[in-house]
């Protein structure tokens, strides 16, 4: 006989007005049949400690964590998993027995699209951004053995820390300070923006990487999930080059979360469809 008890998982955030997260899980429990719900709730940075202890209390499956507790909340869990260690940051948690384990599942959900295109062994990658989504991604694509990273950033101090953390997880690492722009080099294999330019509304915003020299051979890459047709990935296409954006990088994330949460494998098409009609409605 079902029961009248759900499973609860959550994310903790501050703004969290505009997330679509929900609406793409619960599109995703729905589908599989599992009754279980997903709130969206807001937690100021001090109440964060005390939100962590509810969720314990109230036996929640885990929870994801968006700006800006995906650092803060590491000291309120039991362990991490190893990309989640080096990255330092946590977006996903994930209750195991008694324990809440975090988990970054960020840069795990763009390796994700991006293998089911190519192979990340070996590629020579440049990486725009030094914030959390380029954290989580460089750090996977060293962990997946790409042979060389070349992280530029616009302020010197955060890709200097970058820099500081893929030293020894990768054979050949470049920091550089965007300056006016950065042309990218012929022998670059996959290209990323990881920042949050071309974010809705500011649509028109460039990415000032010169892609010239890797016209028609690059895979260019794009984490802003809306809208995901971006600026940047229009040029790309426009110069023959092969691209990925941020919408299915987001279905990749959440798809891995859903795994970690219920055990059990979501419909991706479900999820998408979820994403973009949130985004529409917003
Ligand atoms: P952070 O605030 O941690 O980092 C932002 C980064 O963008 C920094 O490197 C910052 O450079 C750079 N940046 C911002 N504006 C500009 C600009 N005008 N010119 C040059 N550089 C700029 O944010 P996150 O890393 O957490 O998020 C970045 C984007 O990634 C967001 O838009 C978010 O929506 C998206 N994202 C997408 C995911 C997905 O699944 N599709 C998952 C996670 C994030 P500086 O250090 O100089 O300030």
């Amino acid at each position: 006989m079902p029961g009248f008890r759900q499973e609860l998982v959550a994310l903790f955030g501050q703004p969290v007005e505009e997330n679509p997260t929900q609406a793409m899980v619960e599109a995703a429990f729905g589908a599989a049949g599992l009754d279980w719900r997903y709130l969206t709730i807001e937690v100021a940075p001090e109440g964060l400690a005390d939100a962590v202890r509810g969720a314990r209390a109230m036996g929640f499956r885990g929870f994801n964590c968006t700006i800006p507790h995906k650092v803060a909340v590491v000291e309120h869990l039991d362990r991490l998993s190893h990309a989640a260690t080096l990255i330092g940051a946590v977006n996903t948690v994930v209750r195991r027995g008694d324990a809440l384990v975090g988990e970054n599942t960020d840069g795990a959900g763009f390796l994700a699209v991006l293998r089911s295109r190519r192979d990340p062994a070996g590629m020579r990658a440049v990486i725009l951004g030094a914030g959390g989504a380029a954290r989580a991604i460089a750090v996977e694509l060293a962990l997946a053995g790409a042979a060389s990273l070349t992280v530029v950033n616009r302020g010197a101090g955060r890709g200097r820390e970058l820099g500081a953390l893929l030293a020894g997880l990768v054979g050949e690492l470049s920091v550089v300070e965007l300056g006016g722009g950065f042309r990218v080099a012929a022998e670059t294999d996959l290209v990323v923006n990881a920042t949050s330019i071309g974010l809705f509304p500011d649509v028109e915003a460039e990415v000032t990487l010169d892609l010239a020299e890797v016209a028609g051979r690059a895979l260019v890459a794009d984490v802003i999930p809306n809208p995901p047709e971006t600026r940047f990935l229009r040029e790309a296409a426009s110069l023959g080059c092969e691209t990925l954006d941020g919408l299915e990088m987001l279905v990749e994330q959440g798809r891995i979360g859903f795994r970690l949460w219920t055990g059990a494998e979501p419909d991706p098409a479900v999820m998408r469809e979820a994403l973009r009609r949130a985004f529409a409605a917003s």
